[in-house]
């Protein structure tokens, strides 16, 4: 049925062609029909149904011989012995398996009876034509024969590109025989030329290598490789003898005669190409670098190049080299080593185009020592190695070359991804050092904040302002030698009082707000610095033009009178400190700013607020200083000395009792009245102590003087406001009452307003309640001194059970000038009567005060005209013994 099929196919085909003859009018050209059987290498269809072999493409060559087209049937070969007998197809093409296997004519071997059979070659295969068509038969032979005349390599290029195969290892007895007497064959290849050949732990390796492998395999023997540093050294032991067998020399008969050896069939082609610099076009005359030990090379360049373009090195590397650093400008290297020769040596800037310049093919050398039976048996293993083998060989030695793994290589390689990961690094490093760079800078910008600015007000702190300075005078020395420059202090009174009312964060506020207030609208205060508390600030300003410094902090002053608190615009009022700056001489910031302080620190207690330095405060500070040097051993040496200022009556002119008033008497100071001292007292704390000492000192007087049965005086002493916030204070001031049982009232504690009780806040005031009636309960008077100096008289009135009220002097002297002032007077004398408590005006000095007294209605005085201070013995002596 198969066969029908194909049948009716092939004749379809035939009338086809027929038919495309007749209407293209190709009448002469008629067809050849060849059956044949699918085999690799002779004839075969691939997936795309083209033909390919040896055997297919010496019939296309024949059709053009005979003028005839071809068409090909396939079919087993007994189908297609059928086809030919039934003349469908004309041509029957056979392989050529069993070739020669017997003797006498060629033919076929199993030639099908009733054939001729037309030789196409060995390896190629055979043309069947029926027996019945010899002129078919010779048609084919005489175009065979025309063709191999015209090429007589044509069927060896055809046996070359389809070998599939190579040919059967058969050895005879003798040869067997050989190889077993021999089982180690010493042998050499070319040194140091990988991926061609070289030695590795004594093994070949390379593509040299891998054929001796294969020689050793095939024939049952072991190659022994000596050791050759140079193409040279090998060659010598081979002329002397010491091996057998060089793996690869040229192939050149008259070279190896000279050198002893005789050569084997060659079994590899070597192509060379050029290897040139890429930084360097090639001049006219291009300087060849030649290596002296390759023979081939050697004769190949000598041939092409004149002399003076030749310049010999030892071996290829050597040339390599030279042509890397410019002293020749080409070499010639065998194409499988040209990319290694690159690699190995770093050679960068070297390249090949791939061209092959020449070739030569290498074959075995041995020495004509050795048996001529190993040439012999060697041939036959050339002949049985397939080329296939020895191309695929070469092809995977090539690609195991690789390039150094050396960064150089590596960038040299993948230049594109080396930027990229080089720009990509140094991009990485930029950032991370930008990003440390703004890290360092922030850092040193907080450590800067820190050290310059107090964060709650955002403002410069002292630290700053002391360092800016001295540089800020300088730059304004013009200012300076014309007397405009001013260090200012400044504290805003009641600090305290403003915090309770409003908080901290409030006060802070306002603060912020009355800086930058100030600063806006006043441009000549040329630097800021606020304390680290927000207690006090220091300026340094440029006095406008027409102003005194007074004037100009009055400004000051003025700008930051008014603050909004919280909403609620509230007035602010300041201690001011002025130190003009000197116009010439050196400075120092800290002397200006202590300066300014001391001005400031001056007219704290008094009525002013504006307070300007000068020579003599400082010689005050000095003073101040040593008193606070002596002060202890004072009080323990008894320096301290009780003075009494008689209170009299002001109409019997009889003594009332009297103030005790502290005096020093200091062997390093002299003498020196409270005036000078008890503010720095109050402010050190040392007051506390004295007042004790005082207190005690009267208390002794009088007991002492009852004791006696003596005549005593109610006594009144000061008490510093420190005693108020003191731990322990009504305990000590018990025990004393407790220790001297001296009649109730007899001693009068004199409690300031200003100092010792303060009502702008609610704790105080109930601290002062709680005090004063704890005192007044041990049997001491109570006496509110200086009367109406304050703000709170009147509500110290209301709440303290006081019993003594001592107008102060500055009342008195108002009096005398104002009829207003008068009637406050009279009015203030009535209030103290009509409360219950004993009136007394201080600083009475003349008559007509002590009248104008008496006319108020007042009962009793202090003052310079009737006693001034004096020893306590003296007040007793004088005024009541
Ligand atoms: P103070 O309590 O107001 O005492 C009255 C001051 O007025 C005394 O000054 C007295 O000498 C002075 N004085 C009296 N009569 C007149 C006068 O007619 N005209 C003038 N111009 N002054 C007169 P002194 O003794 O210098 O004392 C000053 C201040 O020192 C006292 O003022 C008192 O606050 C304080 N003080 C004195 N002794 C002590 C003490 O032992 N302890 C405490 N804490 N303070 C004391
Ligand atoms: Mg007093």
């Amino acid at each position: 049925m198969r066969f029908w099929i194909r049948l009716f196919i092939i004749t379809a085909l035939a009338w086809t062609q027929l038919a495309a003859a007749v209407f293209c009018e190709q009448t002469t050209r008629s067809t050849l029909i060849i059956g044949f059987t699918d085999n690799p290498g002779i004839i075969w269809q691939d997936s795309r149904l083209m033909y390919h072999g040896a055997s297919y493409e010496f019939a296309e060559t024949i059709s053009n011989y005979l003028n005839v087209n071809t068409n090909y049937v396939i079919g087993s070969p007994a189908d297609n012995l059928q086809y030919l007998k039934s003349g469908i197809i004309d041509v029957i093409m056979l392989p050529d398996d069993e070739y020669y296997a017997g003797s006498g004519e060629p033919a076929p071997v199993n030639q099908p009876p009733g054939t001729i059979s037309v030789a196409l070659g060995r390896g190629i295969g055979w043309l069947l034509v029926d027996e019945k068509r010899p002129e078919l038969a010779e048609q084919l032979r005489l175009a065979v024969a025309t063709i191999n005349k015209v090429n007589t390599f044509y069927q060896n290029d055809l046996q070359a590109k389809y070998h599939v195969s190579g040919n059967i290892l058969n050895l005879t007895d003798e040869e067997r025989a050989y190889l077993k007497d021999h089982p180690v064959i010493r042998a050499m290849i070319s040194p140091r030329q990988p991926p061609y050949a070289y030695l590795q732990d004594g093994q070949a390796m390379g593509v040299i290598g891998c054929i001796a492998n294969r020689i050793e395999v095939d024939l049952g023997i072991r190659l022994e490789f000596v050791q050759a540093d140079t193409h040279q050294n090998m060659m010598e032991k081979l002329t002397e003898g010491t091996v057998d067998l060089v793996m690869d020399v040229y192939d050149d008969n008259n070279w190896a005669k000279a050198h002893n050896a005789t050569l084997t069939f060659p079994y590899l082609a070597l192509n060379y190409v050029a290897v040139m610099r890429k930084d360097k076009p090639l001049p006219e005359k291009p300087v060849i670098a030649c290596a002296r030990t390759h023979f081939y090379t050697q004769a190949h360049i000598e041939h092409m190049y004149p002399a003076e373009q030749r310049r010999y090195y030892l071996d290829v590397a050597d040339c390599m080299a030279a042509v890397n650093n410019g002293d020749a400008d080409m070499t010639f290297v065998k194409a499988i080593t040209a990319q290694s020769d690159i690699y190995q040596g770093n050679y960068y800037n070297l390249y090949t185009n791939g061209n092959v310049v020449f070739s030569h093919a290498v074959a075995m050398a041995v020495s004509q020592n050795a048996d001529p039976i190993l040439v012999r048996i060697l041939n036959k293993e050339i002949a049985h190695i397939n080329p296939q083998d020895v191309y695929s060989i070469i092809n995977s030695e090539v690609y195991r070359v690789h390039a150094k793994d050396t960064l150089q290589a590596f960038i040299y390689r993948n230049p594109l991804m080396s930027m990229a990961v080089l720009g990509s690094v140094l991009f990485i490093v930029i950032v991370t050092l930008l990003y440390i760079m703004w890290l360092r800078r922030k850092h040193t910008h907080d450590l800067w904040q820190q050290a310059n600015i107090v964060s709650s007000a955002q403002t410069h702190n002292l630290h700053w302002f002391a360092n800016e300075l001295l540089p800020t005078i300088n730059k304004y020395a013009k200012a300076r030698q014309q007397g405009e420059l001013f260090v200012l202090a400044i504290s805003p009174q009641r600090v305290a009082f403003i915090k309770e009312i409003y908080g901290t964060k409030n006060y802070t506020l306002a603060v912020k707000s009355i800086i930058a207030k100030v600063k806006a609208k006043l441009p000549w205060i040329l630097r800021f610095g606020l304390s680290e508390e927000i207690t006090h600030a220091y300026m340094l300003c440029q006095k406008p033009p027409g102003l005194t410094f007074r004037q100009a902090a009055e400004r000051i002053e003025k700008a930051s009178h008014i603050v909004d608190l919280n909403g609620v615009p509230t007035s602010f009022t300041y201690h001011i400190g002025i130190c003009p700056v000197p116009r010439s001489g050196d400075l120092e910031a800290a002397i200006l700013m202590d300066n300014a302080m001391m001005a400031h620190n001056e007219i704290i207690g008094k009525s002013k607020n504006i307070g300007l330095y000068n020579t003599a405060m400082h010689d005050e500070l000095l003073q101040q200083q040593q008193m606070e040097l002596y002060m202890e051993k004072a009080l323990a040496a008894g320096e301290f000395q009780i003075f009494l200022q008689a209170k009299y009556d002001l109409v019997t002119k009889g003594i009332y009792g009297a103030e005790a008033l502290v005096r020093w008497q200091s062997p390093e100071l002299g003498f020196l009245g409270p005036g000078s001292f008890i503010n720095l007292f109050e402010r050190n704390g040392f007051a506390v102590q004295l007042d004790y000492y005082v207190l005690e000192r009267v208390c002794q007087q009088l007991q002492e003087r009852i004791r006696q049965g003596l005549t005593v005086v109610p006594i009144s002493v000061n008490q510093t406001g420190l005693h108020i916030t003191e731990r322990g204070y009504l305990s000590r001031m018990q025990s004393i009452a407790e220790r001297y049982k001296l009649p109730r009232k007899l001693v009068e504690l004199e409690l300031t307003e200003t100092s010792f009780i303060d009502f702008t806040t609610k704790t105080e005031n109930e601290n002062a309640l709680q005090i004063t009636r704890r005192l007044k309960s041990m049997g001491y008077a109570l006496s509110m001194d200086d009367f109406c100096t304050g703000y709170s008289s009147i509500a110290m009135l209301r709440n303290l059970p006081m019993d003594i009220m001592k107008v102060d002097r500055s009342m008195l002297t108002a009096a005398e000038q104002s009829e207003r002032s008068h009637t406050i007077l009279k009015q203030v004398i009535e209030l103290g009567q009509r409360l219950g408590m004993t009136v007394l005006v201080e600083g009475i000095e003349t008559p007509a005060q002590e009248s104008l007294l008496q006319e108020a209605g007042c009962n009793i005085g202090q003052g310079f005209l009737f006693a001034r201070p004096i020893p306590a013995e003296q007040f007793w002596a004088k005024y009541v013994d």
